[in-house]
């Protein structure tokens, strides 16, 4: 009986991995997943990095790693936020610890970079270039990984905002406006 369980669930898996393959061609590692957002299992950091904002590093692809940088950032990003916020009539409860997912990975278009909008970004409504992408469903966000592209900074900035908003329950129709608002006040540009 169990046997037969198994085999189910392995005929399961089966199916469910053709249903999510999509046209022809095949990826060198793995079938290409739709809408898989989060990093896979091998595209995970070893060892995660956790910055004293409470933000974690989980996945940083294509360029070193530089540490410092984002817990400056990060930290530089939350305490702005909180008076921002205030400033705008919302009502955030600083007391609660903050935590988010970071991901780090080239911009490019290809398979399971920033820009992947055929496959992993497939559900993602813009299709111009972007330099970061917050996504609340999996508490992410994602960033371009090349820390000597002028847009990393105010991009890692802006999308810290929104998992901020998102993480303390003050994301509301207008948070792309203070997202750019607050970046623009504080790294010149949104
Ligand atoms: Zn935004």
């Amino acid at each position: 009986m169990k046997t037969i369980l198994t085999m189910l669930i392995l005929l399961t898996s089966v199916i469910a991995g053709a249903d999510s393959r999509v046209h022809g061609h095949t990826h060198p590692f793995q079938r290409e997943l739709l809408g898989h957002t989060h990093p896979f299992q091998r595209e995970l950091l070893e060892n995660p990095i956790t910055l004293k904002c409470g933000a974690v590093i989980r996945e940083w692809r294509g360029s070193p790693i530089n540490k410092e940088k984002v817990e400056k950032l990060c930290t530089f990003t939350k305490v702005r936020f909180f008076p921002f916020m205030k400033s705008k009539g919302f009502n955030v409860n600083e007391s609660v610890p903050f935590t988010y997912s970071l991901s780090f990975i080239p911009n490019s278009s290809q398979y399971r970079d920033l820009n992947d909008s055929e496959y992993r970004f497939s559900g993602r409504s813009t299709r111009f270039k972007i330099s970061g992408y917050t996504l609340n469903d999996v508490r992410y966000a994602f960033n371009l990984s090349n820390t000597y592209n002028h847009q990393f900074n105010v991009s890692l900035v802006h999308e810290l905002f929104h998992a901020l908003s998102f993480h303390y329950d003050v994301n509301g129709p207008d948070d792309e406006i203070l997202a750019e608002e607050f970046t623009m006040k504080y790294m010149g540009l949104k």
